[in-house]
């Protein structure tokens, strides 16, 4: 199936050509056809599956066919709202790169930064405005931005939006916009809270769910590392520089533990950059700008400020603090192996770690490798008199000692991390389904 086949009009089918896309991506070809017969929609689907042009082709068609180029009244028709400013920056870049031969007219706001561009460019009138919940709500009280012309409504990331507390916000969106409207609602997890979300917002809907080829945990390579938490940033250095990957996305916990982390690489040499909620939105568009380019080998960044960057070939995603929400230590891997590619995650594992390295393993379905040849090994077992019995014998090379199905390694696991060799980073990190 083409593009063409889709029913897409020519200044659409242009842009996309613009950018070599020729076929529709699975969520793509479910829900376009679906959209473009003016159907709400509950998306599944995380980013890296096309998600974001799934719903912002028909939304521009749509208002081209209804106004023509441009000719209609500026008034806003379409908002999409999203947990980031990252997000929404990116969204609104995809806009204008498929509507750039329909003449429709759209902007961004986020907060962080001064608004008075963002008032200028909503004053020169908009039809589609991507917007983060807070700046949105700010701009609306001010009686810069009208919602009562809304004829689409797209919430993207939902279960992010959730996790970050903008339900409050999202209700009082919904209170402004006219009841008579087109609605989209994505998020990667469906759990009951983003359910019973989507009944607020959708009416009679289509659901579109669209599981990665592979899940991303299937894809992407993965180990872990038992390093105490003094010795991780020492862990870090020593990876970078014996691993030498192009690119290293780095997860910290905290905004102070980003910056903590940049110094210390920085001293060592390594080009790296720190992005999260206290860094202007300058900075952190120049950072990532940076990284994507291959200018800056190491981005270190919070969960929030990561989510939203595409980095087509991201060789490597680093935890340096394992989350305490299963589910997050997914959506990180998944800034790795995105599209059909293969990646590399490894994460750090303090003692106070392992019981969210046991919820992560739950939640995947597979034990996680462990690395046990690095210089900053804790070999922690929990009780020190059950340590010889519960090591693995050493591997001299066969990946396949690892397995959780011979030796002693199976008996506990995290009693007795188990041997790696050297090798080829793509190959050697390997994790195996739980059996059980
Ligand atoms: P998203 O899930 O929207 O974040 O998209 C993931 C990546 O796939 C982005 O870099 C898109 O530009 C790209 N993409 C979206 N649709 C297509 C397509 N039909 N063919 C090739 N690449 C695409």
């Amino acid at each position: 199936m083409t593009f063409k086949d889709l029913g897409l009009i020519d200044p659409i089918l242009k842009a996309l050509a613009d950018k070599g896309y020729t076929h529709p991506t699975p969520i793509q070809q479910q829900a376009i056809p679906v959209l473009l017969k003016g159907k709400d929609l509950l998306g599944s689907a995380q980013t890296g599956t096309g998600k974001t042009a799934a719903f912002t082709i028909p939304i521009l068609q749509q208002i081209y066919n209804k106004v023509g180029s441009g000719k209609g009244s500026r008034k806003l028709k379409a908002l999409i709202i999203t947990p980031t400013r990252e997000l929404a920056i990116q969204i609104d870049d995809n806009i204008n790169e498929y509507g750039k031969y329909t003449g429709i007219k759209s902007t961004v706001i986020f907060g962080g930064v001064k608004q008075a561009s963002q008032v200028t460019a909503m004053r020169k009138g908009v039809d589609i405005l991507t917007a983060t919940p807070g700046r949105l709500l700010d701009l609306v009280k001010q009686g810069f931005i009208s919602l009562k012309d809304i004829e689409y409504l797209v919430l993207d990331e939902a279960d992010q939006m959730l996790d970050m507390g903008f339900i409050h916000d999202i209700k009082k969106v919904l209170k402004l916009v006219p009841h008579d409207r087109q609605s989209l609602f994505f998020s990667a997890t469906m759990p009951k809270a983003i359910v019973d979300l989507s009944k607020l917002i959708l009416g009679d809907f289509e659901k579109v769910s669209i599981a990665p080829e592979k899940p991303t945990a299937e894809r992407v390579d993965q180990a872990v590392y038992f390093v105490s938490k003094k010795s991780k940033a020492k862990l870090l250095k020593h990876l970078i520089e014996t691993e030498k990957p192009e690119t290293a996305l780095v997860f910290s916990r905290t905004k102070h533990g980003a910056n903590k982390i940049v110094k210390i690489l920085d001293k060592a040499g390594i080009n790296s950059a720190a992005i999260h909620g206290n860094k202007s939105q300058a900075a952190r568009q120049k950072a990532l700008g940076a990284f994507k380019d291959g200018k800056t080998q190491v981005l270190v960044a919070t969960d929030i400020a990561a989510r939203g960057i595409d980095v087509s070939e991201l060789e490597m995603v680093i935890q340096y603090d394992l989350p305490n929400v299963p589910e997050t230590y997914v959506h990180r891997i998944g800034r790795t192996g995105r599209a059909k590619a293969s990646g590399v995650a490894l994460g750090f594992c303090a003692e106070d770690e392992r019981p969210y390295l046991k919820d992560i393993e739950k939640l995947i379905k597979q034990n996680i490798h462990v690395v046990t040849e690095h210089p900053f090994l804790i070999d922690g077992p929990d009780d020190p008199s059950e340590q010889q019995d519960q090591r693995p014998p050493r591997n001299n090379g066969n990946r396949n000692n690892n397995k959780r199905s011979r030796g002693n390694a199976n008996r506990n696991r995290n009693n007795g991390p188990k041997k790696r060799t050297a090798g080829n980073p793509k190959k050697r990190f390997n994790s195996k389904p739980k059996s059980q």
